[in-house]
């Protein structure tokens, strides 16, 4: 099954997607994991990716679809994958509906965290202190959650209009947050998930 995971930077959404992978059992497809590899592993596509990541911006649409597209064929995600940040515009989830149509696959489910934006604010600021990510900075924070505002809710728009989004409060303890996940995830993964 494939699995679309959506939310908002601070929301959860990494340490979440972690424990989704493991219950479900596919590869974790996180684009955002994939770009500060390339960024330590100071490639090509690292060097071009650092110059949006630090700005709180979004890598050019043509770039993701390439890395996805390439990563989506091979041999491990053919009993589906979990990706996680990606797609983050209308025109990536297009690129990647056409892309699955011609493997005759699809998206299965989306999920979005719902999280208040005072308790967004306060655990990325938490995070910015224990690990120091570059792009937790304050101006870079905001700047990450206009660009979700105006470029990734329209993607949530277009899945729900194929029937495909499901909302999960994202409020509370971690492991209540993901009891509420794997309800709404058992209900597409059918038999493949452990309980
Ligand atoms: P979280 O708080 O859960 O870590 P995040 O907002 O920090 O979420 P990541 O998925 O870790 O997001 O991505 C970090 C950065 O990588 C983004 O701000 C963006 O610059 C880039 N990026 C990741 N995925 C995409 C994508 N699908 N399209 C464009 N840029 C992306
Ligand atoms: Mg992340």
């Amino acid at each position: 099954m494939i699995v679309v995971f959506l939310s908002p930077p601070g929301s959860g959404k990494g340490t979440q997607c972690r424990r989704l992978v493991d219950f479900l059992g596919v590869p974790h497809l996180s684009t955002g994991a994939m770009l500060r590899e390339s960024v330590r592993a100071g490639s090509a596509l690292g060097e071009l990716a650092a110059q949006y990541i630090e700005h709180g911006k979004l890598v050019p649409d043509a770039v993701m679809v390439t890395l996805v597209k390439d990563r989506l064929e091979a041999a491990d995600c053919e009993s589906g994958c979990l990706l996680d940040g990606f797609p983050r515009t209308v025109n990536q989830a297009i690129a990647l509906d056409e892309q699955l149509h011609t493997l005759r696959r699809r998206v299965d489910v989306v999920l979005e965290m719902r999280v208040s934006l005072e308790e967004l604010i306060r655990r990325l600021v938490e995070r910015a202190r224990q690990e120091g990510r570059q792009d937790d900075s304050a101006d870079t924070v905001v700047r990450r959650m206009e660009v979700y505002d105006s470029e990734t809710k329209p993607v949530l728009e277009y899945y729900r209009k194929l029937n495909k989004l499901v909302s999960i409060d994202g409020m509370g303890d971690s492991d209540v947050v993901f009891d509420r996940i794997k309800e709404q995830v058992k209900q597409y993964a059918g038999s493949t998930v452990r309980d």
